[in-house]
C-alpha cells in the first residue's frame, strides 16, 4: 500500500517562556485521514495546530508536510500555508467585503490566478458550503453559521492538502453547530486531509479515523474513535472522557 504521509511530527516541542506547553509530541496523518485532537482546555491542542501551520515557531523537533521537513530557514512558509489551511474558531472574515469577496480574496492577491477563473472557482465553494445564494452579502448580515462556513470556503479556495480546525463551532449558538460539522464531514467524505479541534465528541466518534487525546502539552493516547469511546487504554483517557460525556 501506498498511503502518502502528509503531515509527520517528530519530537516536537514548544515553550512560552518557562511554560513548557508541548512535550515531545509524535504523530503522523495519512492522506485522507481525519484526526480529531481533543482535550481539556489548556492541554496544548492550538498551540499544536499552530505550529502545524507555523503560526508558532517550534523550539525543537521535526515538522514534514507530504514528506518534507519543513523550516522557517529553508522555506516560504506563506507556501506551506497554502498547503495547510486554517478554521479558527473566530471567522475573522474581511467586514466590508462580501462573501464573494472574501472567497477570491486569497487566490487573487496571493495566488495571482486571473479573476474570473477565482470567481468561477468561488462559486463552486459557496455551492458546496450551501451559500451560493449570499454571495454578494456582506459578513454582517449572515449567522454565525453561515460565516464559519463562507470561512471554510475562503480556506480551501487555496486548494490546500490539509485543513487544520481549531474549534470551528465553539462560537456558535448551539442550533448552527450542526450546519458547519456537516459541511465538514462532507469534506472529509470527499477525501480532506483534516485535522480537528473540537468538543463535540458526536462528531468526533462519527468523522475521525482517530481520535487523539492531549493533556498537559502530551499526546496521552491515539486510538481509532470505538476504541477511544468504549475502551479507553489509559486512566485519563477515562478521566476524560467522564468529564466530557
Ligand atoms: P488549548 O488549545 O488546548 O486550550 P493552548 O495551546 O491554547 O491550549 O494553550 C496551552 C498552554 O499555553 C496554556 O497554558 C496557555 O495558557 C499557554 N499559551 C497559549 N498561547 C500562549 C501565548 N501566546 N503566550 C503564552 N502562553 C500561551
Ligand atoms: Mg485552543
Amino acid at each position: 500500500m501506498n498511503v502518502r504521509e502528509m503531515i509527520k511530527i517528530e519530537k516536537l516541542h514548544k515553550s512560552y517562556g518557562s511554560l513548557h506547553v508541548l512535550k515531545d509530541i509524535n504523530m503522523s496523518v495519512y492522506e485522507s485521514e481525519v484526526v480529531c485532537l481533543v482535550g481539556a482546555s489548556g492541554s496544548g491542542k492550538s498551540t499544536l495546530l499552530r505550529c502545524l501551520n507555523f503560526l508558532e515557531k517550534r523550539e525543537s523537533g521535526r515538522i514534514s508536510i507530504r514528506g518534507e521537513e519543513i523550516s522557517p530557514e529553508t522555506h516560504d512558509i506563506n507556501n506551506v500555508r497554502q498547503t495547510v489551511g486554517m478554521v479558527f474558531q473566530h471567522f475573522n472574515l474581511f467586514p466590508h467585503k462580501t462573501v464573494l469577496e472574501n472567497v477570491i480574496e486569497a487566490p487573487t492577491m496571493v495566488k495571482k490566478i486571473p479573476k474570473d477563473q477565482v470567481i468561477a472557482e468561488a462559486k463552486e465553494l459557496l455551492q458546496k458550503v450551501g451559500l451560493l445564494d449570499k454571495a454578494n452579502v456582506y459578513p454582517s448580515k449572515l449567522s454565525g453559521g453561515q460565516k464559519q462556513r463562507v470561512a471554510i470556503a475562503r480556506s480551501l479556495a487555496m486548494k490546500p492538502d490539509i485543513m487544520l480546525f481549531d474549534e470551528p463551532t465553539s462560537a456558535l449558538d448551539p442550533q448552527l453547530v450542526g450546519e458547519v460539522l456537516l459541511t465538514m464531514k462532507a469534506l472529509a467524505d470527499e477525501g480532506m486531509t483534516m485535522v480537528v479541534v473540537t468538543h463535540e465528541m458526536g462528531f468526533a466518534r462519527e468523522v475521525a479515523d482517530w481520535i487523539v487525546l492531549m493533556d498537559d502539552g502530551r499526546i496521552i493516547e491515539r486510538n481509532r474513535p470505538n476504541e477511544f469511546f468504549n475502551h479507553p487504554k489509559e486512566q485519563r483517557t477515562k478521566e476524560f472522557l467522564q468529564t466530557t460525556l
